[in-house]
């Protein structure tokens, strides 16, 4: 059997899949590879799973399957697996640090000091106690963020289209009462065609003046062109987004904006989380040997 390693894995992956038989990390290898495993970068579109003429099963080792066509790897026979609990510890963490750093003006108090400026009376900065947090979506990760931004005695809201009660947050019937009670937002859907530009300038309008937003989920839930105005005007405070239209982001608007709070795709690369997505793909493999389908 032959596993193709497509995208950024920890480390350890390869020897840990040896096992099973010959691992590479050589794309050209496609056509010969029965197992793929891609993270986001790899895009398994319907030519992709054509020119994999030996491909048995896909596994996407995060959430999002955004990357991959579902329908057609289905019709191909493809099995398509993610490793979906393994990352919202790591992607909660994020957004708790974006939540800190724009209050507490984390990136402008190095800036500053590093170019020898002593800005102590500028640098003013605010609290997420007694906050509310609306979070748009509240399933694995929303809960583990509601979980910590309680311990930090926020007050947790949360709007889902599919969950109409929680352990931790007040569920919200809409997206506008959300929006208009949230002193923070953090962004916990997938990418789909309902939450596609779901904050554009008609629901930023109807947002607390000075709200601040954080997206770990997905780029496009957020108009970029609409943020940036808002960003402009004052009416968001800050935007701290690890997800773009495109990895990397080509002419997006959002770079060079004010307030802006960037990350290059990071929520869910940290060191314990690879070894956990590590350890399911291991299982999968496993589970799939056995029931006899490579
Ligand atoms: P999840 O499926 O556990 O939770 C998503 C929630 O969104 C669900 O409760 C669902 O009911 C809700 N939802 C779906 N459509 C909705 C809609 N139209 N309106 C309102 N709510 C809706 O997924 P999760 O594990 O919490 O991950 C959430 C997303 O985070 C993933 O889909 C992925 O895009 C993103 N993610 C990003 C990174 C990163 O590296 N930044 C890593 C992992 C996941």
């Amino acid at each position: 059997m032959k596993i193709l390693i497509s995208d950024a894995f920890g480390p350890a992956l390869p020897e840990q899949l040896a096992r099973f038989g010959a691992i590479t990390d050589d794309k050209s290898e496609l056509p010969s590879a029965d197992i793929v495993l891609v993270r986001s970068k790899t895009k398994c579109t319907p030519e992709y799973i054509d020119s994999a003429t030996q491909l048995k099963m896909i596994i996407r080792g995060g959430v999002g399957l955004d990357n991959i066509d579902l329908d057609y790897a289905a019709s191909k026979g493809v099995v398509v697996h993610n490793t979906a609990a393994a990352s919202s510890i790591a992607v909660a963490e994020q957004a708790m640090a974006m939540m800190l750093a724009m209050p507490n003006h984390v990136i402008r108090a190095h800036q500053t000091m590093s170019e020898g400026v002593w800005a102590k009376k500028e640098l003013k900065r605010s609290e997420l106690y007694k906050k509310t947090l609306g979070l748009l979506g509240i399933g694995r990760i929303g809960t583990e963020v509601a979980r910590r931004a309680a311990a930090f005695g926020m007050k947790v809201i949360a709007y889902d289209a599919f969950v109409d009660s929680h352990e931790i947050a007040t569920l919200k019937g809409s997206l506008d009462e959300l929006l208009a009670e949230s002193d923070y937002l953090s962004i916990h859907v997938p990418q789909t065609p309902e939450t596609l530009g779901m904050l554009n300038a008609q629901t930023i309008a109807g947002m607390k003046d000075g709200i601040r937003i954080v997206n770990t989920a997905r780029g496009k839930v957020v108009v970029e062109a609409d943020m940036v105005a808002a960003l402009h005007s004052g009416k968001v405070a800050g935007y701290a987004t690890d997800v773009w239209y495109s990895d990397p982001p080509q002419d997006s608007p959002l770079v060079g904006a004010p307030n802006m709070l960037m990350a290059p795709h990071i929520g869910a690369s940290t060191h314990e989380n690879l070894g956990r997505i590590g350890d399911i793909i291991e299982e999968l493999i496993e589970q799939f040997v056995q029931e006899g389908s490579a």
